[in-house]
């Protein structure tokens, strides 16, 4: 089963996802990823061969994009590397962002260790097709 996982970090962060995907590639190469145009941009020079779809940039909207597939039940799961030292000019799209992720109950993590236990839980490991 291949799952829709959402991808979204702030400026100081990116690179951390970015290296976080790129130890991970061959957990996350057979899913579906959504990521902010910036940080899919990153994410896509890294790993060329990711499915990564676009959406805008959080701060232009991205984030209550990948609120709404939440919402309508499109995400899996979240991997969400916010900078906790730096305000963001869209910061109420942020909190909004995490209270749906709390309201829907998605598998999400905010850092690269807890991205690492999400991983460890098993919940990207390829499934067989029903
Ligand atoms: P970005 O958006 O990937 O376009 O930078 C992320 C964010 O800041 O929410």
């Amino acid at each position: 089963m291949t799952l829709t996982i959402g991808m979204v970090a702030h400026d100081r962060k990116k690179a951390d996802l970015a290296a976080w995907a790129e130890q991970h590639a061959d957990l996350i190469e057979h899913h579906t990823i959504v990521a902010t145009a910036t940080t899919g941009g990153i994410l896509r020079s890294a790993l060329p061969n990711l499915a990564i779809r676009l959406v805008k940039s959080g701060p232009l909207g991205g984030d209550q994009q990948i609120g709404a597939m939440i919402a309508q039940g499109e995400l899996d799961a979240l991997l969400f590397f916010p900078d906790p030292l730096a305000a963001q000019p869209h910061d109420v799209d942020v909190k909004a962002l995490l209270r749906l992720v709390l309201v829907y109950d998605v598998p999400a993590a905010f850092s690269p260790s807890t991205a690492s236990a999400l991983a460890r839980s098993g919940l990207f490991d390829r499934q067989p097709t029903a």
